[in-house]
């Protein structure tokens, strides 16, 4: 019997043998060993192709190298147009690439569908920009002078990316890098195949119709660490975006490093939400549930620390509890699921293996177990956990990509702020106040030291509209949008003089 996922990668144009290895529409097995891509909803089997390696690196780079040397000569606003194209042609397949996202990364069903959403609002983001590559014109010390700024083409653009969002960072890359003139060489997570087996198909479709598109302006390696680092190697990829864990942006970032390359880091957060003696008890119980089981807790804006202040934690956690006791846990295909599975044993282990650090470490556990009923024979299955903590712990200071939410109690704000502030990672953080000198302190240089800050809303679900990234060891990069764009182009100074002196800047005299 074939599996549902068939159906839904024909619909797009992928054939029934996909391989590991695309440049533009040449598609390719790769060197290495076989790959099995299993669901982690059920454990079936989606797909077996043989892994790139890093030997594949090489042409495919040449051939992203060649399609850079057309691609930036496209004016810029055309290159917009292609990304609009490819935006229609993800709104007329949203349903298939959420189906191909619930089946390999276990999403629910809204979930996978909005993720799709923001690659479409990518597009139209990138799209807008692509007539915004804006320099400045500033003021010249000398007579007779202009001093400039230009924004050109970098370079093809390598992109490492994780498993949890398994489609849309490479949008948020792949659409600016594309507006901005640069092709793209995307080493994708190997549990995630499909998902970019299917991205690179779409765009392949609308590139076959567009004059100007070089072969070779998308391509796709599928293959493990090895083939990352074979990127990050690479010196005619002159910007490695990577996606993931910590380890791995410390190993992908002192290669790139070593070669004196760019790398924009988007690694692993840490998140809280400070929760006052003011807050809106309600709409903090429902933003927090979102944010801390939400894609089963494997988002990286995951809300994994309760930090709230002693005279409403019973209260909170009283309501917090009830609700985790009603999750609908199960398929992610179910109408009605609102959790999923893990994404493997591994991940089940790690989690459990906290759960039982956290015990020893102080803290008292609320659910947390897996579940093997009502659910699918071959998942990992489990009930998010609460984790009341007399301190924040050494676990606590973690990140365990699973759905674990700490709860700390504090007196004083200040307290909050640095107990929030007292981790490795830096990405995302919230307070649920109603008071305006809480909320400002929190949003001012003494208060989160994240890359994103809210206030009364959770710290996982931004908007494409805002740079994303965080500080610390998340790592420092932004994505998305606001002037994210930037670390896809080189910027060129340019003085101009149009006078018949040669003034020197300083006032150095030179002359003979
Ligand atoms: P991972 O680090 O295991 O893998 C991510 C990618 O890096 C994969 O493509 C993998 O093959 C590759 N990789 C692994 N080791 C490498 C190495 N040494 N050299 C080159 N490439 C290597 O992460 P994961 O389990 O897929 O994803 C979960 C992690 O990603 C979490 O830590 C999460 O917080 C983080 N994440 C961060 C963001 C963000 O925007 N900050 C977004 C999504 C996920």
């Amino acid at each position: 019997m074939t599996h549902p996922i068939q159906e839904v990668l024909q619909r797009i144009g992928v054939n029934d043998h996909p391989v590991a290895v695309a440049v533009g529409n040449t598609w390719q097995a790769g060197a290495s060993e076989a790959l099995t891509g299993k669901s982690p909803i059920d454990g079936s089997t989606l797909v077996t192709l043989t892994q790139a390696t890093p030997s594949d690196v090489d042409m495919v780079v040449a051939t992203a190298q060649s399609a850079f040397w057309t691609w930036r000569n496209v004016p810029a606003p055309r290159r917009g147009e292609f990304v609009r194209l490819i935006g229609n042609a993800l709104r007329e397949h949203k349903a298939d690439l959420a189906a191909i996202v619930s089946w390999e990364a276990g999403k629910i069903t809204q979930e996978a569908l909005g993720e799709v959403q923001e690659m479409i609002d990518i597009c139209d983001f990138a799209v807008g920009q692509s007539r915004q590559l804006y320099g400045k014109t500033i003021a010249s010390e000398r007579p007779g002078h202009r001093l400039m700024e230009q924004w050109h083409p970098l370079g093809p653009v390598g992109v490492i990316s994780a498993f949890n969002f398994p489609v849309a960072v490479w949008s948020w890359n792949a659409m600016l890098a594309f507006v901005c003139g640069d092709p793209v060489v995307w080493k994708p997570s190997e549990k995630t195949p499909l998902c970019s087996i299917a991205c690179q198909q779409i765009v392949n479709n609308v590139a076959r119709d567009f004059p100007e598109a070089p072969d070779g302006i998308s391509s796709l390696l599928i293959g493990g660490a090895d083939v990352g680092q074979a990127l990050a190697a690479h010196p005619d990829l002159p910007l490695i975006s990577a996606t993931g864990s910590v380890p791995m942006g410390r190993a992908v970032a002192s290669t790139v490093a070593g070669r004196l390359g760019l790398s924009l880091l988007e690694l692993g957060g840490n998140n809280a939400m400070i929760v006052t003696e003011s807050a809106d008890l309600e709409m903090t119980v429902r933003s927090a549930l979102f944010s801390a089981v939400g894609t089963c807790g494997q988002r990286c804006t995951s809300l994994r620390r309760l930090i709230v202040h002693n005279s409403i934690a019973d209260k909170l956690l009283a309501s917090l509890k009830k609700a985790y006791e009603k999750l609908p846990i199960g398929n992610p295909l179910d109408e009605g699921t609102l959790v999923g599975p893990l994404v493997d044993q591994r991940s089940l282990d790690a989690m459990q293996t906290a759960l039982r650090t956290a015990e020893e470490q102080g803290g008292t556990v609320h659910f947390g177990n897996p579940i093997n009923h009502d659910v699918p024979a071959g998942g990992c299955y489990v009930h998010p956990a609460i984790v009341e903590m007399p301190d924040q712990t050494e676990i606590v200071r973690q990140e365990t990509f699973a759905p674990i939410l700490y709860v700390i109690r504090y007196t004083e704000l200040d307290e909050a702020i640095a107990l929030h502030n007292g981790v490795p990672q830096g990405l995302s953080s919230s307070i649920m106040t109603n008071d305006i000198r809480q909320a400002e302190q929190f949003l001012s240089p003494t208060g989160s030291d994240c890359g994103i800050a809210n206030v009364n809303v959770g710290p996982s679900g931004a908007e494409i509209g805002g740079a994303f990234g965080g500080e610390k060891e998340t790592g420092g990069g932004r994505e998305s949008g606001s002037d994210a764009w930037k670390a896809y182009m080189r910027r060129a100074t340019n003085t101009i003089n149009y006078s018949t002196e040669l003034p020197l800047a300083q006032g150095i005299k030179f002359d003979l």
